[in-house]
């Protein structure tokens, strides 16, 4: 078989392949049951192509530039030098209520909606969720199951 025909062959077997993969492999699934405890709306993670957002000033200027920012408080800071989120601030949305309830739920942003979604920035730190929620993160085949079946 000459060069082109190599290429080709391993071009298509890498298409087959990937197909396969998403397919059949194991994919990182959401499971559990939302507690409605708000802690979601309350610790909420801003971030711009310079990666989280970690002063005030900065959120500041996204203030100005952005007023959808000022939906949003700064809530606090994570402090775990073990965290790649370590020193980003924290922050609550102003429609949360006191109740734990969504005062605008119908129109909500998309990012509420979607939430827990999964990120690579979830896998990267262990797929952890926010400490108490219902909500975690698994996959829908396990290592071992694969053993299982040859
Ligand atoms: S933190 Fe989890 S359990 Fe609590 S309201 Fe948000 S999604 Fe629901
Ligand atoms: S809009 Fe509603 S669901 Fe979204 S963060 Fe605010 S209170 Fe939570």
């Amino acid at each position: 078989m000459n060069n082109f025909f190599k290429k080709v062959k391993i071009f298509f077997e890498d298409i087959i392949l990937d197909i396969y993969n998403k397919l059949f492999s194991s994919k990182y699934v959401v499971k559990g049951k939302c507690k409605k405890c708000g802690k979601c709306c309350r610790n909420i993670l801003f971030s711009t192509e310079e990666g989280y957002v970690k002063s005030k000033e900065l959120f500041n200027k996204l203030r100005k530039k952005y007023p959808y920012y000022n939906n949003y408080r700064i809530s606090g800071v994570i402090k775990d030098k073990d965290d790649v989120q370590n020193g980003a601030l924290t922050f609550e949305c102003k429609f949360i209520s006191k109740k734990n309830r969504c005062l605008i739920y119908p129109f909500r942003p998309s990012f509420c909606r979607k939430y827990p979604e999964i990120f690579p920035e979830f896998i990267y730190n262990g797929l952890k969720a926010l400490d108490g929620c219902g909500f975690y993160f698994d996959v829908n085949k396990k290592f071992s199951e694969y053993l299982k079946d040859e």
